[in-house]
């Protein structure tokens, strides 16, 4: 646990703690095994699957950020997500949302149907439906929030009161806000994970997880299963990480600004027909994104008024923002869900979603908000003079 502010936890986690040669930014240990100094004396670190000197400073920056017990950094996002299923048994239910990362759902659905536990999926934003849900004592309630790719939001402390009236866990995926906007853990939550390949690295050159629990017990039995199953990231990814998390309040800043700027273009783009961010105050979720979060960070989804040709159009007319999945890096991207990141439902399970043929997801980047706009510009007028 930590008293200092997010900006600074991120910044000076092992600053000075070389104790070898003083060095102020702490050194990547790579070795694989420790020398143990006698017969018997097991070091504090043996062996780098089990722990890491420098994936350790990374887990004391994340859990001081989560304000967690301890923090589990692993290999990538899914691991991390896996590592809490090591939790379960085959009679344990989990309840998730039926809009959630596509890599989620379907780990949550084959490992259900390999008998691992049970897991239904409601949508939390129906009280009905969730307390069903919650009437068949699940193990573990799922929480995205706000979720991929239309930000729908969901009442954490809510939800976590409820869940835990049943006697359920609550879990936050909370990769789309990162811990300088959103504390799932002061909401009530028992465990935050992230895929810390998107905002916390924040520079699209790792892919690694992590799985922070409120409780001491229960952060001892992650640890313990991340060893048994081998989910641990290693040394590297976590030394570029640590690098990466360093800037996450300056970054975070100015994800949120060029989004503001970029929404405000948006709103009176004649081509945008709907846009997706918590900000508005017609989004459904607005209110209680202004109680639980501290912003609206750097996501937004707009449709494009237009048919597939138009689309196409203009997504080749964009010199700035790169068309690729994932988020949360230094440059802006564009994604298409239907076509990319949720390709793998049909057309009418992304109807029922909400994914509309020519839903566009932003991921704002740290380019100069000027040059953003205009390049978002530029693509709407070569579509506009296309229609004529
Ligand atoms: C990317 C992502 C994941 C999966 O993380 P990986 O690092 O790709 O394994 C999980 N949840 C959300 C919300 C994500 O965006």
């Amino acid at each position: 646990m930590s008293d200092k502010k997010s900006a600074t936890i991120a910044v000076r986690t092992g600053i000075t703690t070389d104790s070898q040669h003083h060095a102020v930014v702490p050194p990547l240990y790579l070795s694989t095994n420790y020398e143990f100094p006698e017969f018997g004396a097991v070091p504090k670190y043996d062996y780098a699957r089990g722990g890491n000197p420098t994936r350790a400073l990374l887990e004391s920056a994340l859990a001081d950020l989560e304000n967690g017990a301890g923090a589990v950094v692993t290999n990538c996002g899914m691991s991390a997500i896996n590592l809490l299923l090591a939790l379960l048994s085959p009679d344990d239910l989990i309840v998730a949302p039926h809009d959630c990362y596509g890599g989620t759902y379907r780990l949550f659905d084959s490992r259900a149907k390999k008998g691992a536990f049970k897991v239904l999926f409601v949508d939390q934003n129906d009280a009905q439906a969730l307390e069903a849900a919650l009437l068949q004592k699940p193990k573990l309630v799922w929480v995205e929030t706000p979720s991929n790719p239309l930000l729908r939001v969901v009442d954490v402390a809510a939800i976590c009161k409820q869940a835990h009236a049943a006697d359920a866990w609550v879990g936050v995926d909370n990769t789309f806000l990162s811990p300088v906007l959103q504390q799932p853990l002061n909401l009530g939550a028992d465990f935050v994970v992230h895929s810390t390949t998107k905002f916390i690295n924040g520079h699209s050159d790792t892919v690694g997880g992590v799985v922070v629990a409120k409780e001491v017990e229960l952060y001892e039995e992650l640890k313990w299963w991340g060893n048994c199953i081998g989910a641990t990231g290693n040394a590297f990814d976590s030394y570029m990480t640590l690098r990466g998390l360093r800037t996450l309040g300056a970054r975070m800043r100015m994800h949120e600004e060029n989004s503001g700027a970029i929404l405000e273009f948006l709103k009176q783009e004649p081509l945008v027909s709907v846009i997706y961010h918590p900000s508005l105050p017609a989004h459904p979720g607005h209110e209680i994104a202004k109680k639980q979060q501290a912003g609206f960070g750097g996501m937004l989804s707009f449709e494009l008024k237009g048919d597939e040709s138009e689309l196409k159009l203009f997504l080749a007319s964009l010199k700035l923002f790169t068309l690729a999945e994932s988020l949360g890096g230094v440059e802006s991207l564009v994604t298409h869900p239907g076509s990319m990141t949720h390709r793998a439902m049909s057309d009418e399970a992304q109807a029922e979603a909400g994914i509309a043929a020519t839903l566009l997801r932003l991921s704002i980047g740290l380019e100069d908000k000027a040059d953003l706009i205009a390049d978002l510009k530029q693509a709407f007028d070569i579509v506009r003079e296309s229609q004529q």
